[in-house]
């Protein structure tokens, strides 16, 4: 027996009555009480965050998330579904922060960590009826009455408990690591939060002269950031690449990779002379050792006073020709590739920004912020005649997804768990989970196991 469907059916009446009657007789609840005998196949909700509105693509996930239980119900499991709520991270508190009127890490200081964090738990309530109701009516079952919440206490404990068991395997360490940070928030980002920002910028780059000791000659290096030369410890060249000594038009003689001497020199041929010409050239490796003279006198005594020597080229296969001179700038404190060729060498590490993104003492453009300090640098070099060139140079620069500020590269002291110890297990496990599709667990995430970071 069944009843007749009117040919204009009224589909959101229909879903409501059934809705209902799932409701008022206890249907979900049973679902789980029938089976109790069952075999158990628990389902724990990813949980979303209910300080913002459900959407369209919420409706996908609970549908996926709701089928399989679902499944496993009629196929005789007991199925127990526990909701979660999300009640962390950093899009609360900037929630918070704007409705408060506050601007960043100190303010929020200022005003009170209790009571903003108060405001914060409120906050994440405030679209809860909302997703209950949108979750019924999508037909998601979950035990609603009793969530887990993840700023209730039992919770945050099981992930202190988590992070011992870390601690326990010897898998936490403390390093130092050059993250992309965010100086207004106060936060390093991941990478995919990075990769969320990225925006096109014209900027001054600039050319520099480093004086060769004993000699009367110049490196010539290039960088995209002139806020990180107050914070040069060396140079860095190609082993494998030519490099040559020139004695350019411009008066100066020059060591830079031969590769790049029309790119860099070209614009100083007149009609009566050539812009350079090559005296004596060399592999990149002969160079390395070679000394030069600290760009500011205030670097040394930094550098003296950790009993380490900088100001000498070093060679790095990361170095190429496609950009600038062939000889890069090295500040260990600002870039993974300067960490890198710093911890080869030995080189000092000279951090001349704090955490607010803004310049250190002793330079004398203490106070300002990193990227307003470039054209400051670059004044001083042009004073002191070590300024070859300032070209503008467009390019990709990583900005803040959340408050649009530009990030910098920046050497933290910060937790890491060593899951590169890890990898193996990892993609063993996760060979034997059956993803579909297929190649999501090869492809997307398989890939993202082989790259595995700490
Ligand atoms: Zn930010």
């Amino acid at each position: 027996m069944y009843d007749p469907i009117s040919p204009n059916v009224n589909f959101v009446e229909q879903e409501k009555k059934i809705e209902e009657f799932w409701r008022e007789h206890k249907i979900f609840e049973k679902s789980i009480e029938d089976r109790k005998d069952g075999t158990p196949y628990v389902f724990y909700d990813g949980p979303p965050t209910a300080n913002g509105k459900p959407h369209i693509g919420h409706v996908l996930t609970r549908v996926i998330k709701d089928m399989i239980p679902r499944y496993r119900t009629m196929k005789g499991c007991m199925v127990p579904r526990k909701a979660g709520w999300d009640t962390h991270g950093l899009p609360v508190e900037l929630e918070v922060e704007k409705m408060l009127g506050l601007d960043g890490k100190e303010q929020i200081e200022e005003y009170g960590l209790e009571p903003f964090i108060g405001h914060c738990k409120e906050s994440v309530w405030k679209y809860k009826g909302m997703w209950e109701d949108f979750s019924r009516t999508v037909g998601f079952w979950a035990d609603m009455d009793d969530p887990y919440v993840t700023y209730h206490n039992e919770f945050i404990e099981s992930e202190w408990w988590a992070l011992k068991q870390i601690y326990e395997k010897n898998l936490l360490y403390k390093g130092f690591k050059i993250v992309p940070y965010c100086p207004r928030c106060g936060t390093p980002l991941s990478s995919h939060e990075v990769a969320q920002g990225y925006k096109t910028v014209k900027e001054r780059s600039a050319v520099v002269r480093f004086k060769v000791v004993g000699e009367d000659a110049y490196f010539l290096a290039w960088t995209t950031t002139p806020w990180t030369l107050p914070s040069n410890v060396a140079l860095c060249v190609n082993p494998v690449d030519v490099y040559v000594k020139v004695k350019a038009a411009d008066g100066f003689t020059y060591y830079m990779a031969e590769a790049l001497l029309d790119k860099v020199l070209g614009k100083l041929a007149t009609e009566d002379a050539p812009a350079y010409e090559i005296l004596e050239s060399y592999k990149g490796i002969d160079l390395e050792g070679k000394e030069y003279e600290p760009l500011f006198s205030y670097v040394k005594p930094i550098c003296d006073k950790q009993n380490k020597k900088g100001f000498f080229i070093t060679a790095d296969n990361y170095v190429t020709m496609t950009d600038g001179t062939g000889i890069v700038h090295i500040a260990p404190a600002f870039g993974e590739d300067d960490a890198k060729v710093g911890r080869k060498y030995d080189l000092p590490f000279v951090q001349l920004v704090d955490g607010k993104g803004e310049m250190a003492e002793p330079t004398p453009y203490a106070g300002t912020f990193v990227k307003d300090a470039d054209k400051l640098v670059l004044i001083d070099l042009e004073k002191a005649g070590l300024l070859f060139d300032a070209p503008k140079f467009e390019h990709e620069y990583p900005h803040c997804w959340r408050c649009n500020t530009p990030l910098i590269y920046y050497a933290r002291e910060s937790w890491f768990i060593k899951m590169t110890e890890v990898k193996d297990d990892l993609i063993r496990n996760n060979n034997t989970i059956n993803w579909i599709p297929e190649s999501i667990g090869k492809g997307r995430f398989g890939d993202w196991l082989q790259n595995v970071q700490d």
